[in-house]
Parts: C-alpha cells; structure tokens; sequence
C-alpha cells in the first residue's frame, strides 16, 4: 500500500484543489481523507510525502496517433516509415505519452490495421510502458486517387453500404474497439476539402448498423455541418473538429450530449500557426486554413460547453511539427482559446476522459474505489496550467497503482 500524504489533491470532480492524503491499495484509491478530518492509517504502508505537491488523475489524451511517427524525442519528415521501425517507434510513442503524464489513449487511428491492438496487449500485460488505450484500426476514407492519408492506401475499401459494413466487421474482428471514419475531408491537406462529405447517407447508415452489431464505436472526422450532423444522426460516439458546426448541428449536438464526445483537435491547428517551417517547405496555405479553423473554434467552444456538450483535450500529436509528447499543450489551449477556466480543461483532461475510455465509474478522478492512475505535480496546474507541459514537474506518475515514474528522494 502506497500513502500520499501532505498532498493537495484535484480530484477530477471539478471542486478546487484541497490538502488531504491518499492511499492507494493494490490497482485502486482505497481512501482519500481530507486535511483536518481524518487521517488514514500508516500500518503497512510505504509513505509518499508530497510537501504540498498536487496530486490529481492521469491525463487522457483523446485524439491519439501512437502511430505517427514524430514525437519529441525523434523528428521524421512525413508520415512514412519502414514497417519495422514503424512498429518500434509506435511502442515508444506509447512510452513518451506516459512519460508526459498521459495514462490513457483514445485513438484516432493508426498507420496499421492491427498494430495498436498488439500494442495494447503488450502493454496490458505488463510487458511495456504505455498508457491504458482504446485501439483503432486504420482511418476509413473512400477509395480516391490522392488519399489524405498515407495509411489510406493499405487496405481496399471499396464503396457502397455493403464495402462500409465489411471494413467495420474486419476491424472489430481484429480487436479494434474504435473505427473512424473521414466524414468530410480535410482542407489542410485539400484546399476545400473539409466542407466536402465523403461519404453517402446510405453508407453512413449502414455504419451505424454495423458498428451496433459488431460492438465497436465510430469515430468522426468531421469539418462541414452536414458530416456532423450525418455522424450524430447514424450513431457517432466521437466528433473530431466539428469546426463549421451550424445552429441546427449545435442544437444536435447539445440534443445527444450524454451520447457524444467533441474533440476540437487545437493542437494541430496552433501547431500549424507556430510552425516556422524550412524554405523549401511552404505551410502557407496550412496556416490560412488554420487560421479559419481557428477562429471557428474560438466562437463554437463557448458555445458548445455552455450547452453542455462535452468537449475533451487531444490534439492530433504525431506530425513533424506537432510532434507526440505536447499533448498537454492541448490544456492550455482550451483556456487560450475556448474560454475554459483552468479546472475545467483539467476536468475534461481527467473525469471526462474516464468517460471516453468508456469507464466513468473507475476512472478519471481521485476517489475511493477508482483506479489509480495519479499524478504526482509540482505546484499547482490549477493556478498555472502550463505546468503540465513540462514533464520535469511531474514528480510521480502511477498508472494502475505502479509507479511508472517513481518519486524521487528529496532531501
Ligand atoms: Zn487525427
């Protein structure tokens, strides 16, 4: 059993930070007690002195891309890399997002068809650091000739409801728990693209159907109105971006908010905007597009959260310059951006990532009976959410009740 004491704990319920210990038995929190109320037993314990270091749930990151290569400890130019080194550097990535705090990963798709799968049984039997993760196979889009994605050549898709219903039983067969879809393009990558649906209402339909059957959720990327309004009527559970969101699409989405997660993606888009890329790359048409994208956001975030909607960090972490590692950038910029408060980037970092892996009730927060995934802060990252973007002020990382970071003796 492991004792937290002289600790301010965030607890993920959204209550500001309150001095108090924890104790932590096995893969849960057997007990939290707050300063002045109780104090817990030191029978059989080994005892962790915070002095006033904040402890609070792991990190979820909601919008992964173990599989991309860039992260930042390793540069890649593009997205492609031999299959060997893509498998080896996926497992690091996995590696780098604890290290920066993240215990768990929703995924947004993969480079291969079952390589989060393995991933996520290597990890989950203890044979590799890595965050708890939902896995996903490769993105869908509809066969084209220049496919956004360079993961879109791996595997014939095929069109028509019937190639959509196929794709999904494979994936689920192979253990995916997620699959996505590109329901509108992407302008980055297209000029135009994101107000353009890939797919048809058929197709879509049959999506839903078929990820009912197989017991797997959909994932949407989705720019234009109508792809998210198309995503929320055939069953979606995740909505990337939901940038150019109409008042008929945010009356949806408020209508299903118990149903649907939105992931805004900022850290792609403030990447792309920072980026000062070499002469012979030119980003300029990116940074308009960003730059659009942007202020869409700005005005829908507000919208979304006082409508309730639930709106989780996770920012598309993967790309050169957007590399695997800052995903806690992505806190920050929901207080810059969407007019969070710090807490509430925090809340939906933490208790509503718990809700998106799918484990509400054991996940997310510091609370007796939950599992600890726990982080161990230097000062406060409800004063100062930067904080989290620097890993050093992570003193302690546990995920299931080991430490993947141990404290440091401090004298
Ligand atoms: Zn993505």
């Amino acid at each position: 059993m492991i004792l937290f004491e002289n600790t301010r704990i965030f607890d993920g319920s959204g209550t500001p930070p309150f001095p108090g210990e924890v104790l932590v038995e096995e893969n849960r929190i057997a007990a939290v007690a707050r300063a002045g109320e109780a104090s817990l037993s030191r029978e059989n314990v080994t005892v962790v002195d915070a002095r006033g270091a904040t402890l609070m749930p792991g990190l979820t990151e909601a919008h992964a891309h173990l599989s991309w290569p860039s992260s930042v400890e390793r540069f890649v130019p593009g997205m492609e890399l031999p299959p060997e080194d893509l498998l080896l550097n996926t497992a690091r990535n996995a590696r780098i997002l604890l290290d920066h705090g993240f215990t768990s990963a929703y995924s947004a798709g993969a480079l291969g068809k079952t390589l989060e799968m393995s991933l996520k049984a290597q990890i989950d039997s203890g044979g590799m650091p890595g965050p708890r993760l939902i896995p996903s196979s490769i993105e869908r889009e509809p066969p084209n000739e220049s496919a956004y994605l360079a993961s879109g050549k791996v595997t014939e898709h095929g069109k028509g409801p019937e190639a959509i219903r196929g794709f999904i039983k494979e994936c689920a067969a192979s253990g995916a728990k997620v699959v996505k879809f590109l329901l509108s393009g992407e302008s980055a990558l297209k000029p135009g693209a994101s107000q353009q649906l890939l797919y048809s209402e058929e197709e879509i339909r049959a999506a839903g159907i078929q990820a009912r059957e197989s017991n797997v959720w959909l994932t949407g990327h989705a720019h234009a109105a109508e792809a998210i309004k198309m995503g929320i009527r055939h069953g979606f559970r995740v909505l990337y971006h939901c940038t150019y969101a109409d008042e008929e699409a945010i009356d949806m989405l408020a209508e299903r908010k118990a149903d649907i997660f939105v992931g805004p993606t900022l850290g792609i888009v403030q990447a792309t905007l920072d980026a000062r890329p070499p002469p012979h790359i030119d980003m300029s048409h990116m940074k308009n597009d960003a730059a659009t994208v942007l202020e869409h956001q700005r005005k829908l975030g507000p919208v979304l959260k006082a409508r309730g909607v639930r709106l989780l960090p996770g920012g598309d972490y993967g790309f050169p310059f957007n590399p695997n590692g800052r995903n806690a950038c992505d806190l920050e910029l929901f207080v810059r951006h969407l007019g969070f408060t710090p807490i509430e980037a925090l809340v939906a970092a933490t208790r509503l990532g718990g809700q998106i892996m799918g484990m509400a009730e054991e996940l997310g927060q510091v609370k007796a009976g939950f599992l600890a995934d726990l982080l161990l802060v230097e000062g406060d990252p409800t004063e100062d959410i930067t904080l989290l973007q620097n890993r050093g002020k992570l003193l302690a990382i546990m995920k299931d009740g080991k430490f993947h970071k141990p404290p440091a003796a401090r004298h």
